[in-house]
């Protein structure tokens, strides 16, 4: 992968991974929040619903407590004014007729007027008593003659009630007074509490009055209040319900019962009771219908005991409405979160692009840089000179640059010094590499130049193209051993330039590997024609081009090791010209020589291969080193060398074996091991060569 694509993708994945923890981050703590602040409102709803419905109760209660003075101040207002009624009428009765009337006349008049006035209320009646404490009028009836003392009558409490009333009537002249009665007409004998107005009435020294029992009042006032409360309501379904410890309800589901009844619902009363263990009220949590429907809403309910009359008043309001609004403010959360999840969502894409946008510029810049440094390098390498690090906009990439610059310029000096050493070398040194078959693959322009080639002609073809024929093949086949095994061949060899010339290379060849494997040979090699050329003049006749002497002594020796080698026969002829010196004398030195060298031309045609040589010994003397079969087919040999040099028909008139230019052979036939050394091989020859003189001349003698 390219390195800027590589960043490129970091830095999106690293910008990707981090924007979206970010988001996952953001929205877990919103959630969170959310949670919290849910918890929060659920709480402070229910407390914002504790202190309505306990306001509601105690509302209730303070209007109970106004209520019931109101209406006690009322039945107050009501007893003064019917006692005023009374003695008003009293009054009246007695200013009209004081004049005319007795007192005890008016007094009657007045009792019998006031003891049958009596008002809705059975138990409301007036009552008239001395100041002394006697009786006048005492349950609709007439006392005045009785002569009743009640002075020391006590209520229930044990209060004397007449002698309080006495006092108020003469220090206050009118008031009012609480006692204790049993209730007249009543079965039970439970005592009622008792108000009672007094009012002196002081033309006869006497006190009227008339009471009311305060249960009787305040079963009409909690009537009253009962129905006050029935109308109350506050919020959505909100209203006050009563229920007395009894287990009666009196107020239920909004609506006064015209009669206490027995609360319905146990476990719900049991709550109540529970509740209101608390002097200040209690909450609980119920089910409960709605008002006008059936099904049961989550409520909370607070209940307040009313010590006075053992009421359990109490309230409870729906908070299904919390779970609602929770259930809408999760609607709008979730909506709120989507929205914010889509503007994240567009958000991040810009922001991604925006990112996919710098980092794929930075990216196509950093690859232009890299891109730059690379071709600049390899254009200054190639063509050896500095880098161009101006294009480079990096500062690292240009420092890179210039550290390369440097690494560029030493190899470009040391490239310079060894391409300058490759020429002289391409150019000096024979160089020829070939595949593992001998195909030439590469060539140094010494070589092209000294084979005559160009270098396209030499490429691909087979080395042998250079090979002379007159190379002793064997050569080839030992250096072919030797570098197919791996080892270094050095040797002299003969080569045949492209116009058919001979030229002298001295030669290693080493093997080229690979694993181990021998791909290839390549010959370093060295002119040597000249040198050979010298060679060949210090070892050729002048006159007869053939080998001489010295050459002689070189060549034997390698032939009787070689025959040795071998185990093959090394045949020896020597030759000497029959009575040349006569020739000489005859036909002159000129002659002489001409004769020699048509001697020397048989010489040669009889020696053409590669193992036969040919040489002048001295003089008019020769010899010729070959190899053969037989001692009988190199005495043939001999024989028809013989007789072509008689074939020459060079007149030879003072010969005295011929008419023509004879030649007597000596030879020796050995296989290598039997010869002794090669000073034994030419005496051999040369007694043989002594023999055929003796015997006749013209002839070949074998030793
Ligand atoms: P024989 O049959 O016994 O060999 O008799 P011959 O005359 O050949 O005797 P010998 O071998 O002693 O003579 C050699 C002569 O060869 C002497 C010399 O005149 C002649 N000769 C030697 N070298 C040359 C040469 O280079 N050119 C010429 N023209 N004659 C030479
Ligand atoms: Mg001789
Ligand atoms: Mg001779």
């Amino acid at each position: 992968m390219k390195l800027s694509n590589l960043t490129a993708r970091a830095i999106f994945f690293v910008a990707f991974i981090s924007t979206l923890i970010a988001f996952l981050i953001s929205i877990i703590f919103q959630y969170k929040i959310f949670k919290d602040e849910t918890k929060l409102i659920k709480n402070d709803y229910i407390e914002f619903k504790k202190n309505e419905i306990k306001n509601e109760v105690n509302k209730v209660f303070n209007t109970i407590s106004a209520k019931e003075t109101i209406i006690n101040n009322q039945i107050k207002d009501k007893l003064k004014d019917r006692v005023n009624i009374a003695y008003s009428i009293a009054n009246t009765i007695y200013e009209k007729n004081k004049a005319i009337m007795s007192e005890n006349q008016i007094k009657d008049i007045i009792l019998t007027t006031l003891k049958d006035i009596h008002y809705q209320e059975k138990n409301s009646y007036y009552f008239i008593n001395r100041n002394d404490g006697k009786a006048i009028l005492f349950n609709k009836i007439s006392k005045l003659h009785e002569n009743i003392n009640i002075l020391n009558k006590k209520d229930l409490s044990g209060k004397y009630f007449v002698r309080e009333q006495i006092k108020i009537a003469k220090e206050k002249e009118e008031g009012f007074l609480e006692t204790y009665f049993v209730k007249p007409n009543s079965t039970n004998k439970k005592e009622y509490k008792k108000i009672t107005y007094v009012k002196n009435i002081k033309a006869f020294d006497w006190h009227i009055g008339t009471g009311e029992y305060i249960d009787d009042m305040q079963e009409h006032i909690k009537d009253n209040i009962l129905k006050d409360i029935s109308t109350v309501r506050f919020g959505k379904n909100g209203y006050i319900f009563v229920n007395r410890l009894d287990k009666k309800a009196l107020v239920f589901d909004g609506v006064k019962l015209p009669h206490a009844k027995d609360y319905p619902n146990d476990e719900l009363y049991k709550e109540q009771l529970n509740a209101i263990k608390n002097k200040e009220g209690g909450y609980f949590f119920y089910k409960f219908k709605k008002l006008n429907t059936l099904k049961e809403y989550k409520k909370l309910a607070f209940v307040k005991k009313y010590e006075k009359w053992d009421w359990i008043i109490g309230t409870g309001v729906y908070i299904d409405q919390i779970d609602q609004d929770i259930i809408e403010r999760e609607k709008k959360y979730t909506k709120n979160i989507l929205n914010q999840i889509s503007t994240i969502v567009f958000s991040f894409l810009i922001l991604l692009f925006m990112i996919y946008y710098i980092s794929r510029k930075m990216s196509l810049h950093l690859d232009k840089n890299i891109s730059n440094l690379i071709k600049s390098f390899k254009l200054a390498s190639k063509n050896y000179k500095k880098m161009d690090t101006d294009k480079l906009t990096y500062l690292e990439f240009k420092i890179l640059g210039k550290s390369l610059n440097k690494i560029l310029l030493s190899r470009n000096e040391t490239e310079m010094k060894l391409q300058r050493y490759i020429k002289i070398v391409n150019e000096n040194v024979i160089i020829s590499s070939t595949d593992e078959k001998g195909y030439i693959t590469s060539v140094s322009e010494a070589f092209c130049k000294i084979s005559g080639y160009k270098e396209s002609e030499l490429l691909g073809q087979n080395h042998n193209v250079v090979k002379h024929h007159k190379m002793n093949s064997g050569i080839f086949k030992d250096m072919w051993i030797d570098i197919q095994n791996g080892n270094t061949w050095y040797g002299e060899i003969r080569n045949k330039n492209k116009i058919g010339g001979t030229y002298w290379v001295e030669t290693f060849i080493q093997p080229e590997f690979e694993n181990e494997k021998i791909i290839g040979y390549t010959a370093i090699s060295q002119d040597i024609s000249d040198k050979k050329r010298v060679e060949f003049l210090s070892i050729t006749d002048e006159l007869t081009k053939l080998n001489n002497r010295r050459f002689f002594n070189q060549v034997i020796e390698n032939e009787i090791s070689r025959s040795i080698r071998g185990d093959l026969y090394l045949s020896f002829m020597m030759m000497d010209i029959d009575y040349f010196k006569n020739y000489n004398d005859t036909y002159g030195h000129k002659a002489g020589d001409e004769a020699l060298q048509e001697f020397a031309k048989v010489l040669k045609s009889h020696s053409n291969r590669i193992s036969d040589c040919a040489f002048r010994l001295g003089g008019e003397e020769f010899g010729l080193v070959f190899t053969a079969e037989d001692e009988e087919k190199s005495l043939r040999f001999a024989e028809l060398l013989r007789k072509d040099v008689e074939k020459l028909r060079i007149e030879h008139k003072t010969s005295k074996v011929a008419d023509y230019l004879t030649v007597s052979i000596g030879l020796v036939v050995r296989k290598g091991k039997n010869i002794h050394d090669s000073a034994n091989l030419y005496k051999l020859a040369d007694e043989a060569l002594y023999k055929a003189k003796n015997e006749g001349r013209n002839t070949v003698r074998t030793n």
